[in-house]
């Protein structure tokens, strides 16, 4: 049975800062409170997993166990279906220790024209897993995902991570031109929070 998670503020477990501001925008009409997992000085548990899903789930339960509150974690990335799949899960690593995203965002580019392959307009997806953890080690994870096409050069100083590049489906502007309220109902996440609130496991406290 799921159990239902009606609090006046969540542990967002992670230490991106892009990440948690978006978080808190969609809990926020919920009149939940999001306090991101640096804030309180929780550790970042090493993403030992090779999906989205199992990374999200073990970063949802370590901060749940650490604060002795529910927590929701994020874990997301970039897939080019021309490069495998890659970054997929490791899009944070592939910006290196810097967590310079001009890095990772070219990397895209040359390993995709080492394969023959142009970048603008090759195909992409986000995906999104968030998981709800709860202090007893119990664990709920959906997925949302947002289809699209890459562009080059970078575009926009909006956003976060692969923004620059990224063009959602029916759309001719990078995340990064957005601004955040128009790209935020457009996401990977927004739509993975759907499915959170759909399956009833977090209600208005
Ligand atoms: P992780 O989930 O902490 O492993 O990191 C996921 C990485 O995927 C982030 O650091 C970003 O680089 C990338 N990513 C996830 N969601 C977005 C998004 O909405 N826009 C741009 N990049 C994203």
């Amino acid at each position: 049975m799921a159990r239902t998670i009606a609090a006046a503020r969540l542990i967002v477990a992670s230490h991106n800062a892009g990440k948690v501001r978006e978080i808190a925008a969609l809990l926020e009409p919920l009149g939940i409170e999001a306090v991101g997992a640096g804030t309180l000085g929780l550790d970042e548990p090493e993403e030992t997993g090779d999906t989205f899903g199992a990374n999200a789930a073990l970063k949802a339960r370590a901060a749940a166990e650490a604060s002795g509150e529910p927590a929701l974690a994020d874990d997301s990335g970039l897939v080019v279906p021309a490069l495998d799949g890659a970054p997929g899960i490791y899009s944070a690593r592939w910006a290196g220790p810097g967590k310079d995203f001009r890095v990772a965002m070219e990397r895209i580019e040359s390993e995709l024209a080492a394969r023959g392959v142009a970048i603008r307009g090759a195909s992409a997806f986000f995906v999104c897993a968030l998981s709800l953890g709860w202090p007893d080690g119990r664990c709920e994870t959906v997925e949302g995902r947002v289809d699209g096409r890459l562009t080059w050069p970078p575009r926009g100083s909006h956003g976060f991570g692969y923004d620059p590049i990224f063009v959602p489906e029916g759309h001719e502007r990078s995340f990064g031109v957005m601004k955040p309220e128009e790209k935020q109902p457009l996401t990977h996440r927004a739509r993975a929070f759907e499915r959170l609130l759909a399956s009833g496991l977090l209600a208005r406290p």
